[in-house]
């Protein structure tokens, strides 16, 4: 029974990882894919591709999933030729949809810049969404409000994704709601294209300021967040009606490369650091949670934490999906984000 207990209390977060195919702009350049995983368990960088090459073995990765497992902590991999909806059925659908019985859920996307955070994160909010809105279908004797907000971290600063307004929102400490974004726009939902409609705005949002393609966004973490309220059709309005209410968090976060390289020079530095901050908190508070005895956990050191702090931990789901590339010249990030995969958990 005590085993039993410990397994689902690890369960709570699973850590995933997603190699995603060569793209034509690599195709085209040239590139070699290093990385194969070879089953649902396994990836293999095979630096025998590197002929004559002096790459020092410890580069050598051989992830035996199903005897280490347990030591390594990665629940599943997934290769350049899984959909997203594999990815949504195994990594996010359970904890996403925990929000309907009133159980808070993070699901992270976590890896360099080019990736593939933003294209596994879209798939599997609007995979969710959709299932959200079909168990409200078949669940007519409650009542449903699904509210959605969606905002951007960048340098440690809070910009509301769906204003025009780029001032930067304040955290607050609410005796009910735990910490909230102040006047950060929440949108009661109606239906999938509004969500498509709201997503477009975030994009065209996240864009601002952006010199380059990617530039702004590997240096901001954005999280979409879908609030849903329930009460049980018959007590509506009455005064003992119990409502149920939580929250899923879509993260998509700032390209991993920039908690690895040092940047030298002034407003990049300090953008940098912040990121910085936020990702290696983050990685912190994790590996708290996952650890049994527990101590301290400093969810106030960034906002990003403060922020999720109510997603994370205790009864919460929590869902990291680290993605790869399979390129050769990025062999550095791809081995630094299975370093923090592994010690994830
Ligand atoms: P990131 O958000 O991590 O910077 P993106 O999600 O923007 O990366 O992905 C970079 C490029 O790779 C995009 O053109 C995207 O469409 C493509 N891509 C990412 N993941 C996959 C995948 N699993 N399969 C096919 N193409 C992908
Ligand atoms: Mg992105």
């Amino acid at each position: 029974e005590k085993m039993q207990m410990a397994s689902a209390r690890e369960e709570k977060i699973l850590v995933l990882v997603r190699l995603r195919p060569l793209n034509d702009k690599e195709i085209e350049a040239n590139e070699v894919a290093d990385w194969e995983c070879i089953n649902d368990t396994t990836i293999l960088y095979r630096n025998t591709l590197r002929e004559g090459s002096t790459f020092p073995s410890a580069y050598t990765f051989v992830f035996h999933l199903i005897s280490f497992a347990h030591v390594l902590g990665i629940d599943r991999v997934f290769r350049g030729d899984n959909t997203t909806r594999e990815v949504y059925e195994e990594a996010a659908k359970e904890a996403a949809l925990s929000v309907v019985s009133g159980i808070n859920s993070s699901i992270f996307a976590y890896g360099q810049t080019s990736s593939g955070k933003t294209y596994t994160m879209m798939g599997i909010t609007e995979y969710t969404v959709a299932d959200i809105f079909d168990y409200i279908h078949r669940h007519e004797e409650r009542a449903f409000v699904l509210k959605f907000s969606a905002i951007e971290i960048y340098n440690e600063a809070i910009r509301d994704l769906l204003s025009m307004d780029s001032t930067p929102l304040r955290l607050l400490d609410d005796p009910e709601k735990g910490t909230v974004v102040e006047k950060a726009t929440e949108e009661t939902l109606k239906d999938w294209d509004h969500l498509k409609e709201l997503l477009s705005v975030c994009e065209a949002q996240r864009r601002i300021g952006e010199t380059s393609l990617n530039e702004k966004s590997s240096r901001s973490h954005q999280i979409l967040r879908l609030t849903i309220e329930s009460s049980a059709c018959e007590f509506l309005g009455k005064e003992n009606s119990t409502t149920l209410s939580a929250t899923v968090n879509f993260v998509d976060l700032a390209g991993s490369e920039r908690a690895s390289q040092a940047i030298s020079t002034g407003a990049r530095l300090k953008e940098g650091c912040h990121i910085n901050r936020s990702l290696l908190t983050l990685g912190t508070v994790i590996r708290k949670l996952s650890n049994r005895r527990q101590g301290h956990i400093n969810y106030r050191d960034s906002k990003l934490t403060r922020l999720l702090q109510p997603a994370l931990g205790g009864n919460a789901r929590t869902a990291i999906i680290c993605t790869l590339s399979p390129a050769r010249s990025h062999v550095e990030q791809t081995r630094n984000t299975l370093l923090f995969a592994c010690c994830a958990k």
